[in-house]
């Protein structure tokens, strides 16, 4: 029911309530004018409220939500960590990468994406450039906002490695699908089978999955390789590439 609709209601009863005083009504009769009285303010507050929460743009949602995430002890990585490392780039762009956690420097640097070696961070900028955007121009973020440390409080330690659980990764998932319904983009790339599985919750093989589109949520995801194992084996960044045609045909014509 809209606002209008509510204070008309609230309205009518005041009225029929008044006409009951005018009759000779009693205390009860007051007490009822009363409270709807108050119960109109609550109305407009609950619609105002609503409203300033709306008309917030996706920049400043974003970030509301990265300040809920800094504060955030959900799972235990939260006690581990340097910082959070949420997201790089542009929020409008309608394409966006996912990665699995913040890498050890990054995370220093509190900047997002995701791996062990710089190369395969310039590799995915490479793809990128390839693409026609930029690192600025696309959004890049991560399912796990946290970096573990083996220790928090000396930062020249390193990072321990071990792999996310799924407790982990289902609790942190929350704040990407926030990221995707506020930023709503329109294709989705999954960087490797940890972030696939992850993601999809389905332990198919990457080989096997990359290049399939998939839906989430209505939009559009393609799985593929990470960089890191293009470095690996560079015949597979053909394979990439295709890929991120399909991605860039998808955003031109909006048919994939
Ligand atoms: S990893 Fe995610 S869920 Fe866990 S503490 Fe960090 S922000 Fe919270």
């Amino acid at each position: 029911m809209k606002q209008l609709e509510y204070l008309k209601l609230l309205n009518l009863l005041k009225r029929t309530l008044d006409e009951y005083l005018n009759w000779g009504e009693t205390e009860i009769v007051k007490k009822s004018i009363d409270n709807i009285i108050l119960t109109e303010g609550s109305v407009k507050a609950f619609f105002q409220k609503k409203q300033s929460k709306s008309i917030l743009n996706p920049k400043e949602k974003i970030g509301v939500l990265k300040r809920e995430i800094d504060f955030c002890k959900k799972c235990s990585l939260g006690n581990n960590r340097l910082n959070t490392v949420i997201d790089t780039g542009f929020l409008t762009t309608g394409l966006m990468f996912v990665g699995e956690y913040p890498d050890f420097d990054k995370n220093h640097k509190d900047e997002s994406f995701v791996d062990k070696t710089e190369q395969a961070e310039q590799l995915l900028t490479k793809i990128i450039e390839a693409m026609g955007y930029t690192r600025k121009n696309v959004y890049i973020t991560n399912i796990i906002k946290c970096r573990t440390m083996i220790d928090p409080v000396n930062t020249k330690r390193k990072p321990n490695y071990k792999p996310s659980t799924s407790f982990e990764i289902g609790t942190c998932k929350y704040y990407l699908d926030k990221q995707i319904e506020i930023i709503k983009p329109k294709i989705i790339i999954l960087l490797g089978e940890v972030v696939f599985s992850d993601f999809l919750y389905n332990e198919e093989s990457i080989g096997k999955v990359r290049g399939v589109v998939k839906e989430y949520k209505g939009i559009k995801l393609m799985p593929t390789y990470h960089p890191v194992v293009l470095l690996k084996n560079s015949r597979l960044k053909k394979i990439v590439w295709d890929d991120m045609k399909r991605v860039m045909h998808y955003l031109n014509t909006g048919k994939i």
